[in-house]
């Protein structure tokens, strides 16, 4: 088991908080946690280095960030190894995450530069400059289901753009974003990057305390919650929600590659991601070929420990977690759905694993086509058209994701076209093209990050104009 001491907590703390491996029940490993009444200092730290911080310019910060992306790069098994013990996942999956965070440093780098680039405007009588300046101090809140590369997204560019940054990760993963800190603080200046470990007493004492930015990725009850706590000054806010992501398969579509598709997103990380697969939205002509084809992969996934080889589903986060997508599986077999694959088992098993399972002949009245489900379950519903699968997958507050498969690929955009969501994808996942904004419409977000609009948010703009002569 490994003790970390939070470098920045500069306290006494006399409470540990311990990462449990969800797969075994075993203790990885324990941090300090931050008493609540010592974030305003870690805050007045931080604002003391910001100054200095946004003084170095873009090179001299780029200079003090870089080198870490090879050493995350050169430590990707020691720490994908860690981040699967602590979160659960494929220990493939979590060894790319740690890699893709390195390898993506430079590019990052270079993108966030020129999206902070000043704009030059010009009439007849004025000439202005449009500067990207930082806010001062970005509180980053981070959840446990891509443990470093949620951090990642939020934590380089708020430091590119010139804010020092304290992170409060989520309280089940403390010891991968205490470990990528450190990477960053082998090479930034004291205070640049601080940590303060806890779960939501101190994230609220982070949101309260006197940062100028609240940079968060996580559920829509906290997001609401931050959006209020937030407004009593002002404070701004980017907020990145979770979602019901629907997939709508066409009556021309590719099945193999849908079900291939359907079954790849709804059960990746256990179903533990924000751009999941949730509903399905699929033709009646394709229903039956499509529902045995998701069925049959779906059974043959392996299941098991992250460590395991061949594993392709790992373990709930926690039992609560576990608990909620047996219940939401219960109840859409009493509201009559079928399980095709998996299914919740016939009695509780002390374990946080949930089998891939696969509900079919369900409708939109029922409760697992609302609430965001969080876990390995694929979730069929059969519409009669494009027209009735788009109203059926607009039915919800939330707007992140979406895919649409068909193999007329513009009719299958047009249908794409009419969905509320923030992100798209035509017989793929939503991820845009390099440079696209991460962004969620509806109740999934307020505000986004990456892409050059998304980097811009963390940044205030200030417009100097001059008069021409
Ligand atoms: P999840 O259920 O996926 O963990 P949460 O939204 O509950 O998502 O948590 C995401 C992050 O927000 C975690 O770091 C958590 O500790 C933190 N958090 C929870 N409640 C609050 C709150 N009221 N204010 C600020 N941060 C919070």
């Amino acid at each position: 088991m490994t003790t970390l001491t939070a470098p920045t907590a500069r306290s006494s703390a006399s409470a540990f908080l311990q990462s449990i491996n969800p797969a075994t029940g075993e203790v990885v490993g324990q941090v300090p946690v931050t008493p609540a009444a010592n974030i305003a200092s870690v805050v007045a730290w931080a604002r003391a280095a910001s100054r200095a911080w946004r003084n170095l310019g873009f090179a001299g910060r780029r200079a003090a960030i870089l080198p870490a992306g090879a050493k995350l790069v050169a430590r990707c098994e020691e720490l994908g190894l860690l981040l699967t013990r602590e979160m659960g996942k494929p220990l493939a999956e979590g060894i790319s995450e740690v890699r893709n965070c390195g390898l993506s440093m430079e590019g990052r780098i270079a993108d966030i530069v020129a999206a902070l680039e000043p704009d030059t405007l010009e009439d007849k009588d004025i000439r202005s400059t449009v500067y990207h300046d930082p806010f001062g101090v970005c509180a980053a809140i981070t959840p446990w289901n891509f443990p470093m590369s949620m951090c990642h997204s939020l934590v380089i560019p708020a430091l590119m753009a010139g804010n020092t940054v304290v992170l409060k990760p989520s309280e089940e993963t403390p010891l991968i974003a205490q470990a990528y800190v450190d990477v960053l603080n082998e090479t930034l200046p004291k205070d640049a990057l601080q940590i303060v470990h806890g779960a939501d007493e101190q994230g609220r004492a982070l949101v309260d305390s006197d940062v100028d930015l609240i940079a968060f990725t996580g559920s829509r009850a906290t997001g609401v919650k931050i959006m209020a706590a937030a407004s009593n000054n002002l404070k701004r806010v980017i907020l990145e929600l979770g979602g019901k992501d629907p997939l709508i398969v066409l009556a021309d579509a590719d099945v193999a590659k849908a079900a291939e598709f359907a079954v790849h997103n709804s059960f990746r990380n256990a179903g533990q991601v924000c751009v999941s697969t949730e509903r399905i939205y699929v033709e009646e002509a394709v229903a039956d070929l499509f529902e045995q084809e998701v069925a049959k992969r779906a059974a043959a996934l392996k299941v098991g420990p992250g460590v395991d080889e061949g594993v392709k589903v790992g373990p709930m986060i926690n039992r609560r977690q576990k608990e909620w997508v047996l219940k939401q599986i219960e109840s859409a077999v009493k509201q009559g759905a079928r399980v095709l694959a998996g299914g919740a088992p016939a009695s509780a098993t002390n374990d946080n694993f949930v089998k891939p399972t696969v509900l079919a002949g369900l409708n939109q009245k029922m409760d697992i086509m609302h609430e965001e489900t969080f876990g390995p379950v694929a979730c069929i519903v059969r519409v009669k058209n494009a027209d009735e699968a788009v109203a059926l997958a607009n039915d919800t507050p939330y707007g992140l994701g979406a895919s649409v498969f068909g193999t007329d690929v513009q009719q299958a955009a047009e249908v794409g076209r009419r969905l509320d969501a923030g992100m798209i994808g035509i017989n793929k996942g939503c991820y845009g093209a390099a440079g696209s904004p991460w962004v969620g419409a509806k109740q999934s977000g307020y505000g986004w990050h990456s892409g050059k609009e998304g980097h811009r948010q963390f940044t205030q703009p200030r417009v100097v104009s001059v008069p021409k002569q």
